[in-house]
């Protein structure tokens, strides 16, 4: 049976309804605060308020792509999920070699060891410590997304490990894979490495491909096969000139809205009405989706982008034996 792996236990894929598809819940570790304070999200009660504000107008699920070792909190991400009613679905994995410095265990190992870790976190539960160490203690939570990521154009030997390890960990898993394009950048890359390691396109969703803002970028991406998350449009102002509803108007009217997904990688500090910024994410669902038919979009592509498209792609992938 199809199922989707929420933080909070599996469900059929139509239960997930109206889904973000690229969010951050919380992210609460020194390296963020430290060096990515506008993205270093502690306050549980902010998120409580955010994610009801989004419940509020609809949404029903989130994906919440953070990985491993840098202020993932399954225990936390559980109760928030509950304590809403918005399924979450939680990431293993590992971002760009940034997140990571000095000597780090996501920098250096080999792809088989990572591929261990990231199917633990999958098949048994993710780690109360988050990886960060000597001692690991499994929580019943389980991720149900490998994400992985690139800092330029021309993955390198680091890179390759870690995309080597979330193609091996989809293959034993089924778990879908979710990849960080930095700048938008490197998404044919990323494809083409993805089929070196025998992994078809459309397991794959690259993200944040929309600070590309040219749609002929964005038309070769989804004819190779891949899903995109566009998540850039609440850093605009909201209208018929915001860039991402441009390009997924574009999308749509070429045909590729079942290709689409969209989120906020609401990791900004400024963008989240708890913080005190603005619009905060429920506008995703709110002023874009307006802007969007405004454009032309109809409701069922809306559907197909918010709805259908997180059904399919989130749901498990029938693995060989
Ligand atoms: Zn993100």
């Amino acid at each position: 049976m199809a199922f989707v792996r929420t933080v909070t236990g599996d469900v059929p894929p139509h239960e997930l309804g109206v889904t973000y598809a690229h969010e951050h819940v919380v992210l609460d570790a020194p390296i963020a605060q430290d060096r990515f304070p506008h993205a270093f999200l502690d306050d549980d009660d902010a998120a409580l308020s955010e994610l009801r504000a989004c419940a509020e107008v609809g949404v029903k699920a989130m994906a919440d792509a953070l990985p491993c070792a840098i202020g993932r909190h399954p225990e936390r991400l559980a109760e928030i999920s509950r304590a809403v009613g918005v399924h979450i679905i939680a990431s293993t994995g590992a971002h760009t070699s940034k997140w990571y410095p000095g000597l780090s265990w996501a920098n250096e190992l080999p792809a088989p060891q990572l591929t261990e870790l990231f199917v633990a976190d999958i098949e048994i539960g993710i780690d109360r410590f988050d990886y960060c160490g000597p001692v690991i203690e499994r929580t019943p939570h389980r991720a149900g997304l490998i994400k992985v990521g690139t800092l330029q154009d021309d993955p390198n030997e680091r890179d390759r490990r870690t995309f080597a390890a979330a193609a091996a960990t989809h293959r034993r898993t089924g778990a879908p894979i979710i990849t960080h394009c930095e700048e938008g950048r490197g998404g044919r890359e990323q494809i083409e490495l993805f089929a070196e390691y025998g992994i078809s396109p459309d397991c794959v969703v690259l993200s944040h491909t929309d600070k590309v803002q040219d749609v002929g970028y964005h038309l070769d991406l989804v004819g190779a096969g891949a899903f995109l998350e566009f998540d850039q449009a609440l850093r605009h102002p909201i209208g018929p000139t915001n860039p991402t509803v441009r390009i997924v108007t574009e999308l749509v009217s070429s045909g590729f809205g079942s290709q689409v997904m969209l989120g906020t990688d609401g990791a900004r500090r400024s963008l989240l009405t708890a913080y005190g910024g603005a619009p905060g994410l429920a506008a995703l669902a709110t002023g874009v989706t307006e802007a969007l038919k405004n454009e032309g979009v109809s409701d069922e592509s809306l559907n197909t982008i918010f709805v259908d498209n997180p059904a399919r792609f989130f749901s498990f992938r029938e693995v060989a034996e």
